[in-house]
């Protein structure tokens, strides 16, 4: 582990280490850094401007050599110190208006805190007023001036005394002047937004807010840190507006890229004796950072300021580029903003724009900005950063001396980028994280994404429901964002583990259902981003913590009911620990037990076998679907095998008698109704045999039925083996939460059918290789109604969903806005019947028949066929 990792910043080690920018420069010149095998990069980040001459630009040095040679001592305060003296002299004859002294500081957040401290002391108010999505720095002080609860929050900030107002907007200026008269000391703002995404404001602003603060008596203080010194093409971009602030900030370029400096200028009426004698700083005004900021201003003013001048002619070169690959790439860029060399590019990026790419979802993530800056320092030796605020924006900040051909060498490296991104290609533009440079060259055009509807939710009267999905396998990620089948399995495989880590609950897929009977819903996938593994392994609090922010943001969209999918629904314990967060549930398992049934009934009719004379066997049947499941095939088939966990036998005993007996007092409760059985089946056998308890007996009493029936003659019996009991099965329903493959093809009985509810599957791929005799289908797979596309491809045919997709689905469709189907252990008979109502007045059908994930064809079928004919052939022979 690289020792910054292991000691200074874990956090962020890490998280450049995953997305690769963790690179260590060991040397730098001017516009370049050099990394330890020699590979040269060129630096448009300038330390976020504090590099206006490049690294290790040789004055400078020769600036720090005099010093040495001079033996010119650096702290001795106190003193009149020459370098400070000489230093703020200089600022003052070249800064504009009446700016009068200067306050020197070690970085610029400490001028941030000098120049707060200045209009205090001079107004006597306590006020500070910034504007919304700035940047002044991190000390307490300048972190209540930056604009930005998330730097705020956990710090205590805002300290009293700080309030904002949106940036560029005069009227909102003016209005909390006025409503607050006597209170604010000063107005704080940076003439261009740096970290907030280079925000320019509107025409005539700087104007309007001096006139302003004019008018109400309050300090105006331009944070020019980061515009400051040439950067916008100007030595201050507040000359650019002719308007001049009472403190004016400046640092990061005055240390000429080698020294930390700042400098808080003030004109004389700010300035005040309580400051002078009451605020110091022991590095404050040092020899040496004085002495490089001097050399700084020389080389910025040299021969008239022609650098500056050429910062501002090589900014439009720069500017021009972006604008025309903006007009070349319209669909990914929003704007191109900024002065001089103080530029960025913002994208428009969303979800909606490559429905079918993991890229608008990393935007929605506000991952891609940094995604693409390691894509173009790893891909094209350039760096480029995100700016802080602006998730969407990249900032290009070179140092001024920055020339032409570098800038074309730079607007190459960016064109790249964007026609990686503008063919939505996920697996290209991530390429640099899963190989070194040798597959460079392998084939990543070869994929097409599918088109999605675009729907949005409507103001109509329609149901809305939010179903909440996470990753089964790797296939998963394929399915939904084709570039990725570029990928080996290993590559995805790490791949994905660290975009889990990155990621929060996201929007995968919006879709409109139109029912048979006209009902609508609008409904949204949320992806939590955990595979099954992980959803087992982590700590269970977390991932609850997980879910929960994924309901939270199903509730903020408008759901009415939320679906919990897969192994969300397992981790909760059927939804039991989420019933309560202002937003009703369901786990699907209800319908989910409804097609169990019918796929298998299908099956046996298509294969013209009578159900009454098929033993069935239900493993995992003392989970919610399981016991659902084996309560509603007792009535049709003509011997039950309930299978339990092997894992605690004892109490999976216990359970499996009630599931047992509740089967018992099921179709107790049939014959009590007067229900005919078909001859064979269960319920003729129960009928027959003499000593059925009523239904209306306690369970208990089932139970003690149940034990007491003779083993062989039982039409219902219990086991822990699968082993032991799956060979005697017609007809297995697995219905397990086990990541396990419990079926395999040695405990299958000739020409069984198998139909697999778990997810991830229960059925070994053996099964589908060596026992063609075996029909084995996927159950739960349905067909909504009116096919229509649920927006996100997850391996199913278009048109297709999972049962307990359909499940909320139709209770949306229904309004139906109440807890349903949760608990690990058992639904009520009343509900599976109710969905199995729902699901008919709204037209859900069983889908053809899937197998191993993939649809079952004819070809197949007929095969499936001619070996189960063929082996029960034998087996009667036999
Ligand atoms: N003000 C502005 C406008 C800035 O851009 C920055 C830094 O980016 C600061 C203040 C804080 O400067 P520092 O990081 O040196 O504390």
């Amino acid at each position: 582990m690289h020792p910054y990792r292991e000691y200074v910043n874990p956090h962020l080690g890490k998280l450049l280490e995953d997305i690769k920018m963790d690179k260590s420069y060991i040397r730098g010149e001017g516009c370049y850094l050099y990394d330890s095998e020699g590979n040269e990069y060129l630096d448009c980040i300038a330390a976020y401007g504090a590099l206006p001459f490049g690294y290790n630009h040789p004055d400078i040095w020769e600036c720090i050599h005099q010093i040495h040679n001079s033996m010119e001592p650096s702290f001795v305060q106190p003193s009149a110190l020459n370098a400070a003296g000489e230093l703020g002299k200089k600022l003052i004859e070249n800064a504009p208006g009446n700016l009068r002294y200067v306050t020197f500081t070690n970085s610029g957040t400490e001028t941030v805190e000098a120049a707060i401290k200045l209009c205090r002391s001079a107004s006597g108010k306590l006020g500070i007023l910034a504007t919304n999505n700035s940047f002044h720095g991190k000390t307490l002080g300048a972190l209540s001036a930056t604009g930005k609860e998330t730097y705020q929050k956990e710090f205590g900030a805002p300290v009293e005394g700080f309030n904002y107002v949106d940036y560029g907007n005069l009227e909102a200026l003016e209005k909390k002047l006025k409503d607050n008269p006597e209170y604010f000391a000063a107005f704080i703002v940076e003439p261009i937004q740096g970290e907030g995404g280079i925000i320019e404001p509107p025409e005539g602003y700087l104007a309007g807010v001096r006139e302003i603060c004019d008018k109400y008596g309050v300090l105006l203080i331009f944070d020019e840190i980061q515009t400051g010194l040439g950067r916008t093409g100007k030595l201050f971009a507040c000359q650019r507006q002719g308007v001049n602030p009472d403190l004016l900030l400046i640092a990061k370029a005055l240390g000429g890229g080698i020294m930390p400096i700042g400098a808080c200028l003030c004109t004389e009426q700010v300035y005040n004796e309580e400051f002078a004698e009451k605020h110091s700083s022991t590095f404050a005004a040092n020899t040496m950072a004085c002495r490089v900021g001097l050399k700084a201003l020389d080389i910025l003013l040299d021969n008239g300021g022609s650098l500056i001048e050429d910062v501002r002619i090589k900014g439009q070169i720069f500017k021009d580029g972006l604008i025309k690959l903006k007009q070349k790439y319209p669909k990914i860029i929003k704007s191109i903003r900024g002065q001089g060399l103080m530029l960025g590019i913002e994208f428009s990026i969303t979800k909606d724009t490559f429905p079918g790419s993991l890229i608008g979802i990393m935007a929605e993530q506000e991952l891609l900005t940094p995604i693409i800056s390691s894509f173009l320092l790893n891909r094209e030796c350039v760096r480029v950063a995100p700016t802080l605020n602006g998730a969407n924006v990249i900032r290009i900040e070179p140092p001024l001396i920055i020339n032409r051909e570098q800038i074309f060498r730079a607007l190459k490296g960016i064109e790249n980028a964007l026609e990686v991104l503008n063919q939505g290609n996920t697996a290209k533009l991530l390429s640099f994280l899963v190989d070194d440079g040798e597959a460079k060259h392998r084939d990543y055009e070869n994929f097409v994404h599918r088109e999605y509807p675009n729907v949005s939710p409507s103001e109509n009267d329609e149901g809305r429901f939010a179903f909440i999905v996470h990753p089964l396998d790797l296939k998963n990620y394929m399915d939904f964002d084709k570039s990725l089948s570029a990928y080996s399995e290993s590559e995805l495989n790490d791949l994905t583990e660290k975009w889990n880590q990155m990621v929060d609950p996201f929007v995968v897929g919006k879709t409109r259902i139109i029912s048979k009977c006209g009902s609508k819903a609008y409904g949204e996938f949320i992806v939590i981003p955990k595979t099954t593994e992980q959803l087992i392994n982590s700590p269970r609090q977390q991932v609850l913590d997980e879910l929960k922010s994924a309901l939270k943001l199903a509730k903020s969209r408008g759901a009415g009911i939320v679906g919990l999918g897969a192994y969300t629904s397992v981790v909760s314990m059927g939804g039991l620990y989420l019933k309560d967060q202002g937003i009703p549930i369901t786990t699907g398992n209800s319908y989910t037990v409804v097609t169990a049934v019918d796929s298998v009934t299908a099956a046996l009719k298509k294969l013209n076998q009578n159900p009454s004379e098929s033993v069935a066997a239900v493993v995992g049947a003392t989970g919610s679907i399981g016991k659902g499941t084996s309560i509603l095939i007792s009535e049709n088939v003509s011997k039950l095998i309930l299978v339990g966990n092997p894992r605690n036998r004892r109490s999976s005993y216990a359970r499996l008698y009630r599931v047992a007996a509740e089967v018992c007092k099921h179709i107790s409760t049939l014959i009590h109704q007067g229900v005919t059985f078909d001859p064979g089946s269960i319920g003729d056998k129960l009928s027959k045999c003499g000593f059925l308890p009523d239904y209306d007996q306690p369970l208990q009493s089932f139970i003690e039925f149940v034990k007491s029936y003779d083993r062989k003659e039982s039409p219902v019996i219990i086991s822990t083996s699968v082993n032991e009991v799956l060979p005697l099965a017609d007809v297995v329903i697995s219905a397990t939460s086990s990541v396990g493959k419990l079926i395999t093809p040695a405990n299958l009985k000739i020409g069984a059918i198998v139909c697999d509810m778990s997810r991830p599957a229960n059925v070994s791929e053996e099964v589908e290789k060596t026992r063609p005799d075996v029909l084995a289908i996927d159950g739960g797979v349905i067909q909504v109604p009116g096919n229509a596309d649920l927006g996100w491809d997850f391996g199913f045919d278009v048109g297709q969903a999972y049962a307990c997709m359909s499940e909320t689905i139709m209770l949306a469709l229904e309004k139906h806005y109440k807890n349903t189907s949760i608990g690990a252990s058992g639904i009520s008979l009343k509900n599976i019947l109710f969905t199995r109502e729902l699901a008919e007045k709204h037209g859900f059908e069983l889908a053809r028949f899937r197998s191993f994930d993939r649809p079952l064809g004819d070809k197949k079928w007929e095969r499936i066929i001619k070996s189960r004919n063929k082996c029960m052939i034998k087996k009667d022979v036999l």
